[in-house]
């Protein structure tokens, strides 16, 4: 069993696809184990991309993220981080495979709807950023 990060960026937010993206987890049996919705603050999406911060597009991306709430999501299952980058597709929408979130649904490369943990030590970063145990349900 594996845990994965999953963010609904702002754009998506806003755009009212919120559904739209637990609907495709669901169907894909990405199970929701916590769930909640935030607006960060600039310290905290630079703390959350701090391994974007030497990228020209840290100062762009950052402002993005704090550009109105987003939802925050703990995803389990069995090699589930893969299995959501999968569902995402590429960081570039024109690069996503078709049927993938991004493909359909990303406007820009960098308001491309969602987020995931790329690989098992940034996912246990990340979900520990934004919940604390008692946030998780067994
Ligand atoms: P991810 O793991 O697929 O989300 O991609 P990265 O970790 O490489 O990048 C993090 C986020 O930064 C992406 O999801 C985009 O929102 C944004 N991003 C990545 N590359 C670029 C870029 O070239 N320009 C801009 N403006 N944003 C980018």
């Amino acid at each position: 069993m594996e845990r994965t990060l999953s963010i609904i960026k702002p754009d998506a937010v806003k755009r009212g696809l919120i559904g739209e993206v637990v609907k495709r987890l669901e169907q894909n049996q990405l199970n929701i184990v916590a769930m909640k919705m935030i607006h960060m603050t600039k310290d905290q999406a630079k703390g959350f991309y701090a391994v974007h911060q030497e990228r020209p597009f840290f100062e762009s991306l950052t402002d993005f993220m704090i550009s109105g709430p987003a939802v925050v999501m703990v995803l389990e299952g069995d090699n589930v981080i893969a299995r959501y980058r999968e569902l995402m597709g590429a960081t570039n929408y024109e690069e996503a495979a078709e049927g993938t979130i991004r493909r359909e649904f990303a406007t820009d490369i960098e308001k491309n709807v969602v987020h995931g943990s790329d690989a098992s030590e940034t996912a246990a970063f990340e979900i520990s950023y934004f919940f604390n145990s008692f946030e998780i349900v067994n």
